[in-house]
């Protein structure tokens, strides 16, 4: 038996143990053919079989309508960064933006070199702690698009509802919390996820894309750059990253057998609650930043009295299993990352831990 802690770290993350076991099995030989699957080409038939069942997987897991494209691209979630504003920017119009914080900031900094971007709503002055209500901004008509971040994985806020665009097409980051809840393709046109969080190791980014709009994306970029490139060729326009795509196929077997995406939503739910009931009747010694109606299912964010006792709750934490639970640097204090493979009881286990902390220091 492997020995295995609760690790609630941010990104890359705890990944389910089946996957990781069945991947161990059959690392060396690939279903009796003599070799690992990342030795041999990705034009042959075991490769094709594991990449169609990814991309069926993804279907009907996440309910994706014969309306949009899947498509597999490396670079991870921060080339989407670039692709998109290349993409999708045209006629000179705006790329606009909900400033909800770090990784929407990423967007930003990177679609100011391609084209022109508009910052409709910002956060920074409040610390970034809430997401915004659709009445604090207004979606210019002649926009290209709207971006937002689903689930900002810093900050520990969440979308809970998105956006109402009309006619501009919505692009969501959804890296940190894809796979956790169900996502309505009406209102969506473009939604990516770098893989390590909920599908899979890192490398990889996941991208869904409304056949209109792709239809309508810039012409004569570089191959790679070019969201027309991979549809046209099911994401193997290039060698692939098999291995990558191959765990995401058995993450992806994992939540279907648990029960698909009711079953992860209502765990996600389980698991933060009990991190934030342990904080809201902690008589303040506990703090959350982050405003009630936004908080995050998948980035518990919290403080102590004191960055003394943060240092000490990590640390004393930590010897008890429970690891990374360090805030981001830029951002500092506690945070529990709890994305799908993180089992109830961990969550648990980390809010008695809380209490037991709480009545030694307070
Ligand atoms: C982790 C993360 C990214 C960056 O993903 P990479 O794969 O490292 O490029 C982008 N956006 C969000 C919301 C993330 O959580």
């Amino acid at each position: 038996m492997a020995n295995r802690i609760f690790n609630f770290s941010a990104g890359p993350c705890t990944l389910p143990l089946p996957a990781l076991e069945k991947a161990q099995t059959e690392f060396v030989d690939y279903q009796g053919a003599g070799m690992s699957l990342t030795e041999m080409s990705h034009r042959g038939k075991h490769y094709d079989d594991v990449h169609y069942a990814a991309i069926a997987n993804i279907r009907e897991v996440l309910n994706v309508p014969e309306s949009h494209d899947v498509l597999f691209i490396q670079g991870g979630a921060t080339l989407q960064f670039a692709m998109v504003p290349l993409n999708l920017t045209i006629d000179g119009k705006s790329a606009e933006f909900l400033n909800t914080g770090t990784w929407v900031k990423k967007a930003i900094a990177d679609a100011e070199k391609i084209g022109p971007t508009r910052m409709i709503w910002t956060g920074e002055p409040e610390n970034f702690t809430r997401i915004p209500g659709n009445d604090e901004y207004k979606v210019g008509e002649d926009a290209a698009y709207l971006h937002i971040c689903g689930n900002e994985t810093i900050g520990g806020i969440e979308y809970h509802a998105y956006p109402d665009t009309s006619a501009v097409p919505l692009v969501a980051d959804m890296s940190s919390h894809i796979m956790s809840r169900p996502i309505d393709w009406n209102k969506l046109d473009l939604a990516f996820a770098g893989a390590q969080k909920n599908l899979g190791p890192a490398g990889l980014a996941l991208v869904i894309i409304n056949k209109a709009l792709l239809e309508k994306c810039k012409d004569g970029l570089p191959a790679y750059l070019s969201y027309k490139t991979h549809a046209a060729k099911d994401s193997l326009y290039n060698t692939p990253p098999v291995f990558a795509i191959y765990m995401m196929k058995l993450t992806i077997d994992w939540v279907k057998s648990e029960g698909g995406l009711a079953e992860m939503e209502k765990r996600a739910l389980a698991r933060s609650g009990a991190l934030y009931d342990t904080i809201d009747s902690s008589d303040g010694w506990y703090r959350c930043p982050v405003d009630k109606a936004s908080r995050s299912r998948m980035n518990v964010c919290f403080r102590l009295p004191t960055e003394e006792l943060e240092t000490t709750f990590i640390a004393e934490a930590l010897e008890a299993s429970f690891s990374g639970l360090k805030g981001h640097r830029s951002v500092g204090g506690c945070r529990a990352s709890m994305y799908n493979a993180m089992p109830l009881e961990g969550a648990e286990k980390l809010a008695d831990f809380m209490a037991e902390f709480k009545k030694k220091n307070a």
